[in-house]
């Protein structure tokens, strides 16, 4: 069995960093995890104070209820003692322990045990060159003080954690509109709110169906829901620094809110399947002036494509695109793509795996955040080209650009430019 490990919510800590030399805990436990958190303590004799845990669904809000045990203020050199304890997975004597204690100390009982967090603030400088934190935990008996490992929760949490090495607040005052929120879209959801997008905007009026669990990312139990809805209600689970709004409506004959949606957002991401939902999210998008990356599967989940348009004059729309790849010998897969899945008229099963899907929909992520932060001066997100074509499992003989022939392959082109007479690309 694993070594007990003993939870400290952020709030326990510093009340016991604010003052007093000792006081009272009380703990939840479960056996079966051997793992207890802090739910409540006192200063001295003072009144015990719940400290309550976060998340309120905690698994140990259930647990049993552990009254009557301890903390105390302590010199540096016993979480010294603790740091070399763990490392030999030896006992330590009682009298040692005693002797470092400031104040408060308590026999343990003959038989069985107490628990004691100990807080010593001047460890973690005293001995710079080990890992000796400010707190500690024991168990103990009159046999002896066994150390229990101890996590402190940060008052950081949430992406603010990564601010040194991330640009979270920049991140957090994006917003993308996601539209499509099938087994690429909802994987890529979860992507944004991970690289810490501020605000998401999710579009589609589908619900999440029992056949869809294979591959998506919602879970059994909301089979039924709106897609939106599910995608949602995870995020608010896992990323709850996320802004989620959701619109149940369908692209092409909701085009007209689209277009106002788009006003308020800084890209829109589309892994909508139908072809008409692509078209209509290029053309919205070049005329709102904002960026777009289209993400979809090609030929039953052998290729997967990312595509990013750009409403500058010299980059053409998907049509454009398309066209201009199919003059020069290439193949335009568009028509080929299912334009009635999720719409129950001519529902063709996918062959794409799960993986591979979410695979994309997490390039497609990181190509619409790179894009974001690029524009905003973070030259370091310039991205190689502007369609990104991976194999997933390549079909050999298909014309270029869509000729990779190995798993995993990926290639990035150029954009091209748009065409004479194009309704999308023309200025309106
Ligand atoms: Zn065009």
């Amino acid at each position: 069995m694993k070594r007990l490990l003993l939870l400290v919510p952020h709030n326990a800590a510093s009340r016991i960093r604010n003052g007093g030399s000792w006081g009272k805990i009380t703990y939840r436990i479960s056996d079966a995890d051997n793992v207890g958190a802090i739910i409540a303590l006192s200063i001295g004799n003072g009144p015990v104070i719940p400290t309550p845990l976060e998340p309120k669904n905690h698994f140990l809000c259930s647990g049993d209820t552990c009254s009557g045990q301890l903390w105390y203020r302590a010199d540096p050199d016993l979480h010294a003692m603790w740091w070399n304890a763990r490392r030999l997975n030896k006992a330590c004597q009682l009298e040692a322990f005693k002797n470092c204690i400031a104040g408060g100390w308590r026999n343990p009982p003959s038989t069985g045990s107490y628990l004691a967090l100990t807080f010593s603030p001047d460890a973690p400088a005293k001995f710079p060159d080990v890992d000796i934190t400010e707190f500690a935990a024991w168990l103990v008996t009159a046999e002896g003080v066994t150390p229990v490992a101890v996590e402190v929760q940060s008052s950081k949490v949430g992406m603010a954690q990564l601010s040194a090495t991330w640009p979270t607040k920049t991140m957090s005052e994006i917003s993308v509109l996601v539209i499509g929120l099938g087994s690429i879209g909802g994987a890529a959801a979860h992507a944004l709110a991970e690289y810490g997008v501020g605000t998401l905007r999710l579009l589609d009026p589908d619900r999440l169906l029992a056949h869809n669990l294979v591959r998506h990312v919602g879970p059994p139990e909301g089979v039924g829901r709106l897609k939106v809805d599910v995608i949602k209600q995870q995020l608010a689970a896992l990323r709850a620094d996320t802004v989620v709004e959701t619109h149940p409506w369908d692209v092409i004959e909701s085009a007209h809110l689209v277009r106002g949606l788009l006003l308020s957002v800084d890209l829109v991401l589309c892994a909508a399947d139908g072809v008409a939902a692509r078209r209509v999210v290029s053309h919205l998008a070049r005329r709102a002036k904002k960026d777009a990356v289209l993400a979809c599967v090609l030929a039953d989940g052998s290729f997967g494509e990312v595509i990013r348009l750009r409403p500058w004059h010299d980059h053409g729309c998907l049509v454009c695109r398309r066209a201009t790849l199919a003059d020069k010998g290439g193949i335009d897969p568009e028509p080929g793509l299912d334009a009635g899945y999720g719409t129950g008229t001519t529902h063709r099963p996918m062959t794409a795996v799960g993986g591979d899907l979410h695979l994309l929909g997490r390039l497609a992520a990181k190509t619409a955040v790179a894009t974001v932060l690029e524009r905003r001066g973070h030259t370091d997100q310039k991205l190689p080209g502007e369609h990104l074509l991976l194999a997933l499992r390549p079909e050999i003989g298909w014309a270029p650009p869509f000729d990779l022939t190995r798993n995993g392959e990926t290639r990035w082109l150029p954009h091209t430019p748009p065409r004479p007479g194009c309704p999308t690309c023309e200025p309106a």
